[in-house]
């Protein structure tokens, strides 16, 4: 193994070797499969059991892997082949990875390239390759504090939801930094446990707001087809409904003339009735009230508050009742970063770049090709093009593990 990548893997083995390692026990060990990723041989091993967490602490001492996981899921044979299993129930979990929010810097820090015909491009992976439509890409990206921050905003809304719509309290939401630039949110609760992939869906559907009644493009056309007589606007005072007023009165609150026209709205009547609009629609449900102010407003309105205030989730993790996500407090293999829980209300606070930063002593000598300016432990580095420069290890490993930098003789 080259150098660099050695140099990574004897700091992972420090990490899991001293007993002052804290990785905290999942709920429930024998009922969940472990994983992990081989860290030299790249293949991913899974169905292990470890009933006495003791055992797993040791695995991780001994073979050292580059990424941990568990399932969301809890089996009455977690050790055996997936449909042998026997599934009895899984934690709801969330994932907010700035790999699924379109941000302004990702086009200046990830570039992508189809494993298959070499396509390359800067930017959010596609999903399919414009050209060849293949899967599959290899991928280099930054965890930037730009993009961890619009995580940090999916997640804030997320939060709201789960607290203020479905009603869990802030000591049943676990959240966590996920180690690379996202957030995972897992509830443990014995009211989520038993829900099959629809129900998940229609939580899923929830958050992301698809399939809100009032905007639903179905139903607008068959209200049409059934005439004009039944097109009606209005809305309720909870869940979405109250999301979408309380987001309308807070745009139109501000709202210059070009930011209606981001909408689609030169509507003269709007922006000349912004207060009237506020009390006498959205606060008193007297929506046919303004003058010149008709149905499609209101819903290209609601549709851009909509749009601006579900949250980014990856959909398929949460719809995924076999889940396999990383184990809190292990390492990430692209950052060297742990992942971390911290209470949710200290969302806008935690400093992942310090809050979970997993090596704190040394430093090393890199040769480091490009990397643009970061913090780490409260130190600001950077930015480097091809430069020798001593860092801290942390900074050393994430340089390495984000193929920017190698260990100099
Ligand atoms: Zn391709
Ligand atoms: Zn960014």
């Amino acid at each position: 193994m080259e150098a660099s990548r050695e140099f990574v893997y004897q700091k992972f083995t420090e990490y899991y070797r001293d007993p002052s390692t804290v990785i905290p026990a999942t709920t429930m060990p024998e009922q969940r499969e472990f994983a992990y990723l081989m860290f030299k041989e790249r293949f991913m091993v899974r169905h292990r059991r470890y009933a006495e967490f003791k055992n797993f602490r040791a695995m991780l001492a001994e073979t050292v892997p580059s990424d941990v996981y568990h399932s969301c899921a809890y089996y009455e044979n977690p050790e055996v082949d997936m449909d042998k299993k026997g599934w009895i129930g899984a934690d709801l979990v969330f994932d907010i990875d700035a790999d699924h929010i379109p941000t302004n810097c990702d086009k200046i820090h990830d570039e992508f390239t189809c494993v298959k015909c070499g396509f390359s491009g800067r930017g959010l992976i596609p999903e399919v390759c414009p050209c060849c439509e293949a899967t599959k890409f290899e991928s280099k990206t930054w965890p930037c504090e730009l993009c961890i921050q619009s995580a940090r905003i999916e997640t804030s809304k997320l939060i709201d939801m789960l607290e203020n719509d479905f009603g869990f309290s802030q000591n049943e939401l676990h959240v966590y930094f996920s180690g690379h630039r996202g957030y995972h949110v897992h509830i443990e609760n014995e009211s989520v446990k038993s829900l099959d992939a629809m129900a998940r869906k229609e939580i899923v559907d929830y958050v992301t707001g698809l399939g809100i009644a009032i905007l639903d493009k179905d139903t607008k056309q068959t209200r049409r087809k059934r005439g004009a007589g039944v097109k009606k606007f209005s809305l309720h005072n909870f869940g979405w409904n109250k999301r979408l007023k309380v987001g309308m009165a807070d745009f139109l609150l501000n709202a210059t003339t070009e930011n209606l026209k981001v909408v689609g709205l030169n509507n003269k009547a709007v922006l000349e009735n912004k207060e009237l609009i506020i009390k006498r629609a959205i606060q008193e449900g007297k929506w046919e009230s303004i003058k010149g102010v008709k149905i499609q407003t209101w819903l290209k309105l609601a549709e851009y508050v909509r749009d601006t205030q579900s949250s980014k989730i990856d959909t398929v993790v949460t719809t995924d009742i076999h889940r396999l996500i990383r184990m809190n407090g292990t390492l990430h293999g692209k950052t060297g970063l742990k992942k971390v829980e911290f209470p949710a209300k200290d969302l806008q606070t935690f400093d992942p770049f310090t809050g979970a930063v997993a090596f704190k002593k040394g430093t090393t000598k890199l040769l480091i090709s490009d990397a643009p300016e970061f913090r780490m432990s409260g130190e600001t580095l950077g930015p480097y093009k091809n430069q020798t420069v001593e860092l801290p290890v942390a900074a050393a490993i994430m340089l390495i593990c984000k193929r920017r930098a190698q260990v100099a003789n």
